[in-house]
């Protein structure tokens, strides 16, 4: 599922979900990745969040430009720059530009280079492990200071589940290959649950920074574990991700690298992070349900499906592949969708090329049978569907809804059992399939 919550797992869940990493002084049972809904943030908003709460970065701008690139450059401290492609994914170093370009993080030598590199970077698409072979658009560079690591670290927090609530992960053995690491060594990776009431202790902060392998320099390493716990609980982040955190050559520690997620439900008081979403990097589709507070998630077979709730969704989802189909996304309108937002939800599942017909599956509890009926009605009409439409609807309203669907004589196939609803759009969406395959025009067109 190449979806914009797949797209930005990044490496500290799926360290979480490996049993084998080595958990410090908790019982706490480790279970799988739960999806979220998240903000995720470009590097150089993360790095502003670092500097505010205390823990060091390179000097570093942001260009949108090739000049601005060259400016920023020349502003630096060192002649000796990084520039890294700013986009939701990890793994960039090890990644490449369709263009052309090795590698989303570059180190170059001059200002004029740095612009150089800035040029074929921005409007082109970085594919990493974590994009797909679609890639992700780069629209913006960071340009920072070039430090000289002599050790690179891991150090990253995150809300998780199975602990009931943060937990500090952290290695000695940091950087591009930390994935390495956890395969083949995963006790060099420790996770260290912190009490969320208690906070952080310095005998926790303690605990890090020995097993970090940094007990010579303890006081430094203590006050940047609190620094990190602290803009976690300060900004509403569910996660941290700090990698490296790396010591140069002249012994100064820095945080090189860092990955930010911040909890939706905070937006309101955390307006400063969410105005820096980048919508470019999201999912179109879902962007645009997210416009009309919907959620979609996009899948890769034929059959879209617009459902009320998550574990119907699942029930929808599991039904259509028992009986041999396939699902081309969820589209959840949620307790309380307006006819209006199901017209918008018919407008998406739509939009997709690869959907060959519809399963509107809605049980009615808060959400109106009869106003689901009235959005299928209208989106059929106002955008002349052409896929057949099996509509399953059960509870409040639902005898209003379907004297509406039946008044409305529209071809929208009604069912009242989801068996059978489920058997019936897997068949359509075959014959839908084999037509196209065929180059015959079944026409569904509404009404008949
Ligand atoms: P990603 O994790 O997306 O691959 P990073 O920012 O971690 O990108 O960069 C990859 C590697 O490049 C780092 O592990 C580090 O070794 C090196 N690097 C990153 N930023 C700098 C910098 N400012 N100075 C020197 N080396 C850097
Ligand atoms: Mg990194």
């Amino acid at each position: 599922m190449a979806s914009a919550l797949s797209r930005g797992i990044l490496f500290a869940e799926r360290i979480i979900a490996r049993k084998s990493a080595q958990v410090v002084s908790s019982a706490a049972p480790l279970v799988g990745i739960q999806q979220k809904r998240h903000l995720n943030v470009h590097e150089h908003v993360s790095f502003s969040v670092l500097k505010k709460s205390g823990i060091p970065v390179p000097g570093f701008g942001v260009a949108s430009s090739a000049e601005e690139a060259v400016e920023i450059a020349n502003q630096l401290d060192s002649t000796d720059v990084v520039v890294k492609a700013q986009v939701l994914a990890g793994g960039r170093g090890k990644g490449y530009f369709k263009g052309g370009l090795k590698g989303g993080v570059k180190l170059v030598y001059s200002a004029e280079e740095a612009g150089e590199i800035a040029g074929k970077m921005i409007g082109d698409l970085l594919v990493t492990k974590q994009t797909g072979e679609k890639g992700i658009p780069c629209n913006r560079v960071l340009v920072c200071e070039r430090k000289f690591p002599r050790r690179e670290f891991y150090l990253a927090i995150m809300m998780e589940r199975s602990f009931a609530g943060p937990v500090i992960i952290a290695s000695a053995q940091g950087g591009v290959n930390i994935e390495d690491v956890a395969a083949e060594s995963p006790e060099a990776i420790i996770k260290v649950p912190i009490d969320i009431v208690e906070g952080i202790t310095d005998e926790k902060a303690k605990q890090i920074a020995v097993a970090l392998g940094l007990e010579s320099r303890l006081e430094e390493t203590v006050s940047v574990v609190k620094s990190l716990y602290n803009a976690f609980i300060n900004f509403d982040a569910s996660m941290i991700e700090i990698n490296p955190y790396a010591e140069d050559t002249y012994g100064k520690m820095y945080a090189l690298d860092a990955k930010m997620r911040f909890d939706d439900n905070a937006e309101f008081r955390q307006k400063e992070i969410f105005d820096e979403r980048d919508w470019s990097q999201e999912d179109a589709k879902e962007v645009e349900a997210a416009r009309y507070n919907l959620n979609y998630i996009a899948l890769d077979g034929s059959i879209g499906c617009l459902v009320n709730g998550a574990g119907l969704a699942m029930a929808t989802m599991d039904i259509i592949k028992l009986h041999g189909g396939s699902p081309a996304n969820f589209l959840d309108v949620g307790g309380g969708a307006s006819a209006e937002q199901v017209k918008e939800a018919f407008k998406i599942i739509t939009a997709d090329p690869h959907v060959h017909a519809i399963l509107v599956n809605i049980f009615g509890g808060i959400m109106r049978c009869d106003v689901i009926a009235q959005g299928v009605i209208a989106a059929a009409e106002e955008l002349s569907l052409r896929i057949p439409i099996v509509v399953r609807l059960q509870g409040t309203n639902v005898d209003d809804a379907k004297a509406l669907i039946a008044m409305s004589n529209l071809r929208i196939l009604p069912c009242d059992n989801l068996d059978d609803a489920a058997k019936m759009v897997v068949k359509l969406s075959n014959i839908v399939q084999m037509a196209k395959a065929a180059n015959v025009d079944v026409k569904f067109e509404l009404p008949f």
